[in-house]
């Protein structure tokens, strides 16, 4: 056996860099050059320019791994990274930041499920698998190490000093298309995937030493005269929902008919703290404002639940998404997105039909001031059609696939729009399960998506757009309030005053502020500026 050898062909190290860097600038990069042609084309021989330009840069990059034992695991390395991240730029439009990163990292075995499909696994095939094994193939031809060494740095410098001709010549015309639009830098493969999970990384390990700090130890709830039963508030986390498909905002399409009939309060003008659940989800149960939150701020603060909690509430955290991200870390904390009733859930994931059992078994135990979130899975995509029950099958046809490239734009926007349906029917459901137990608890609920997403506008798909480029489908999103009277009564609010407000700009920053003043809880961290009740209740200011 040990005489039979393969044919394996022989190429120079510094022959191999420089198909490898081309391959990748030409291969891996049909957004960024895209892109390119799109704001550059007035001035055809800039694009000409770039393409030498990024050209000899890759190549200058890659043959610096132009050695024995590193160059192969180097350049497979590089390879996988680009063709993993071009899947996602240029099919859903996505920029490979560290959120995105993070969003990568926290998903749940279902959801990575669904974005492997035939398509994925043909470009995978074709972009990486095939490359990666010619690689693997060829023997590679080294120099001794000093002459590699003349070598290789001969060639970088060269390519570095073409490099900074050609974008000296033209760097008024770069520098004017980049600060004009400033995803094109971040759409360059593998560079955004690389230095994102770097920093990614970086910063997790960070978060991994912080010590959390407690808040709001001095809360209370200010009792509630003539008032003999419990006062309860639900907190429905929305996922993927946007405000443009809710009919409650005007939306063409009736997608809100039941809550429509239920008396809620819903406020037009609301945006989101961040495109994504990883940065939404904290940020919206913090006391920071969106312009003042970050990952480790929210990681190394308590949130609203231990203030409630520091207040005497009972809270409870339901999830049928990927974690609280931290919110719910020191509370009673449900997984449901890890049920296996077969009634809602299939493949490792559940409908939110899931909650409602335990939504009942929870409110029949209520005792004492009380509030519970239900964390849904709502419009996660890209399979909206598996969000919902065939009941809810109403705007067809839709796109039953979560290979959103095989679907049209409108059959997308279908399966969407039926999965805020669902997102309407389950509200509704859990308001009427809150007003069938009127005689014994006081009830209010607030329903605020945690992003929007993109059906096909500007040519994006799903969500996670970097906030400073991301467009309003993606950061505008649903808010409402359903009251009981006895609730009402108990805050001494001003409906009618309330319903007026909400010509107002909201945020994900009015909530934290907001459910401590449903909960009448007075406490130095409550800022009655950002609670959107405060306006309107009679004798209390904070
Ligand atoms: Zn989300």
């Amino acid at each position: 056996m040990k005489n039979q050898t393969f044919y394996r062909p022989r190429i120079g190290s510094v022959s191999l860099s420089v198909i490898t860097g081309l391959y990748l600038v030409l291969f891996t990069n049909r957004t960024f050059w895209g892109k390119i042609h799109t704001y550059l084309a007035t001035t055809p021989t800039a694009v000409a320019a770039l393409y030498l330009a990024i050209s000899v840069l890759f190549v200058a990059f890659v043959t610096a791994f132009s050695a024995k034992y590193v160059i192969k695991p180097a350049l497979i390395f590089l390879i996988l990274s680009a063709a993993l991240a071009a899947w996602f730029t240029d099919t859903f439009g996505v920029i490979v930041d560290p959120d995105m990163i993070r969003n990568a990292m926290e998903t749940t075995p279902a959801e990575a499920h669904h974005l492997i499909t035939p398509g994925f696994l043909l470009h995978v095939l074709l972009f990486a698998i095939i490359p990666i094994a010619l690689i693997l193939w060829v023997r590679v031809v080294h120099r001794p190490v000093l002459k590699k060494l003349l070598w290789n740095s001969v060639t970088i410098v060269g390519c570095l000093t073409v490099f900074g001709t050609v974008a000296g010549a033209y760097s008024k015309d770069y520098s004017a298309a980049i600060r004009q639009h400033r995803d094109i830098v971040k759409s360059l493969n593998p560079v955004t995937p690389i230095v994102s999970a770097t920093r990614y990384f970086l910063q997790a390990g960070k978060e991994a030493r912080l010590v959390v700090k407690p808040l709001g130890t001095d809360a209370r709830v200010v009792p509630v005269v003539n008032l003999n039963k419990p006062r309860v508030t639900i907190i429905i986390a929305g996922e993927t929902a946007r405000a443009m498909n809710f009919s409650l905002g005007g939306y063409g399409r009736d997608t809100n008919p039941e809550l429509r009939k239920r008396d809620v309060i819903y406020f037009p003008h609301t945006t989101s703290c961040g495109t994504a659940t990883a940065t939404s989800i904290p940020c919206m149960f913090s006391q920071f404002t969106r312009a003042n939150f970050t990952h480790a701020k929210g990681l190394e603060n308590e949130g609203l639940m231990d203030v409630l909690a520091h207040a005497g509430v009972d809270v409870t955290w339901f999830d049928n998404n990927t974690g609280s991200k931290g919110a719910a870390a020191r509370i009673r904390y449900v997984d449901l997105a890890n049920s296996t009733d077969p009634r809602f859930c299939s493949d490792g994931e559940c409908q939110d039909g899931i909650f409602l059992d335990k939504l009942d078994d929870w409110l029949n135990g209520v005792t004492k001031d009380s509030v519970l979130v239900l964390h849904q899975i709502g419009s996660h995509g890209p399979a909206y059609y598996l969000r919902y029950p065939e009941e809810f099958r109403k705007f067809g046809p839709e796109c039953e696939t979560a290979e959103l490239a095989n679907c049209k734009d409108d059959e997308i926007v279908n399966a969407y729009d039926n999965s805020i349906l669902y997102t309407d029917h389950f509200i509704a459901t859990v308001i009427d399960k809150l007003k069938a137990r009127s005689d014994k608890i006081a009830a209010g609920l607030i329903y605020m998506s945690d992003h929007g997403e993109s059906l096909g506008e500007k040519g994006l798909y799903l969500h996670g757009t970097p906030y400073f480029l991301a467009p309003e489908e993606q950061t505008h999103v649903p808010f409402l309030l359903w009251l009981d009277p006895d609730f009402t009564a108990s805050m001494a609010l001003d409906k009618a005053c309330l319903a007026q407000s909400t010509n107002e700009q909201t945020s994900h920053d009015n909530l934290f502020h907001s459910v401590l003043g449903m909960m009448n809880v007075t406490t130095s961290v409550h800022d009655s500026k950002l609670d959107v009740f405060a306006g309107c209740r009679a004798g209390r200011t904070s």
